[in-house]
């Protein structure tokens, strides 16, 4: 299975992606989180996104198309779930064009459904593991210890790019550029539409009956 998911920020990719991982055995690769584990490592790449993911404003499709190209040519043969990638019609017109050179495609794309302002709720009140990459919510999702880790006991930090004015951003650049991408894979292939406005186990629920009958085909 190769997997896209899609969805605006804030609509549960993260999440969903480790429960997809767990359950399907499939490699995550998100984009947000090769680019900032390259900023935390001071990589030309790292530095070169700085700015655009400061603002909430998207990396350009010709650094994002190389940095994920190459994240999945590194396990050929691996099956994985995409997350943050594609957010363009050209990055996905791209990532299929490098798919196709080795005889792959994308099997399956979940879009994740989301109102704008459950969307800032949510995005507000995220925290995440500066070690392990779970993410909790101060409301929706509690640690079991507030501010710290369940898996490993570091403290839990806000990403910068959760503020009220750069979550705004996000979106707009979302229903600009990312939006036409569902529209884009409706034309080739499969996809599930999720309504993401439900709480996590909901949405897992409804993930994985679309994931399985899809396994059954
Ligand atoms: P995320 O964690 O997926 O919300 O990504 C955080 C930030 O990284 C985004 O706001 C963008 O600035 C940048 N980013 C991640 N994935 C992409 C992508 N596929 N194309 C362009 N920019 C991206």
């Amino acid at each position: 299975m190769r997997i896209v998911l899609l969805g605006a920020p804030g609509a549960g990719k993260g999440t969903q992606c480790k429960r997809i991982v767990a359950k399907y055995g499939l490699l995550h690769l998100s984009s947000g989180d090769i680019l900032r584990q390259e900023r935390a490592a001071g990589t030309e790449l790292g530095k070169k996104a700085q700015s655009y993911m400061d603002s909430g404003a998207l990396v350009p499709d010709v650094v994002i198309v190389e940095m994920m190209v190459a994240a999945i040519s590194k396990t050929p043969q691996t099956w994985f779930v995409l997350d943050g990638f594609p957010r363009t019609v050209n990055q996905a017109a791209e990532l299929d064009k490098s798919l196709a050179s080795v005889g792959q495609k994308i099997d399956a794309v979940l879009n994740l459904k989301i109102d704008d302002q459950v969307v800032a709720q949510r995005m507000t009140g995220r925290r995440s593991c500066p070690q392990c990459g779970a993410v909790y919510h101060i409301e929706n999702l509690k640690p079991k210890v507030e501010g710290i880790c369940d898996n490993d006991g570091a403290k839990l930090i806000q990403r910068s790019d959760d503020s009220l004015e750069v979550v705004a951003n996000r979106l707009k650049a979302y229903h600009q550029q990312t939006e036409p991408v569902v529209d884009y894979y409706k034309n080739n292939n499969t996809v599930y539409d999720i309504d993401a406005n439900r709480n996590a186990d909901e949405v897992t629920a409804l993930i994985f009956e679309n994931l399985d009958a899809f396994v059954k085909v």
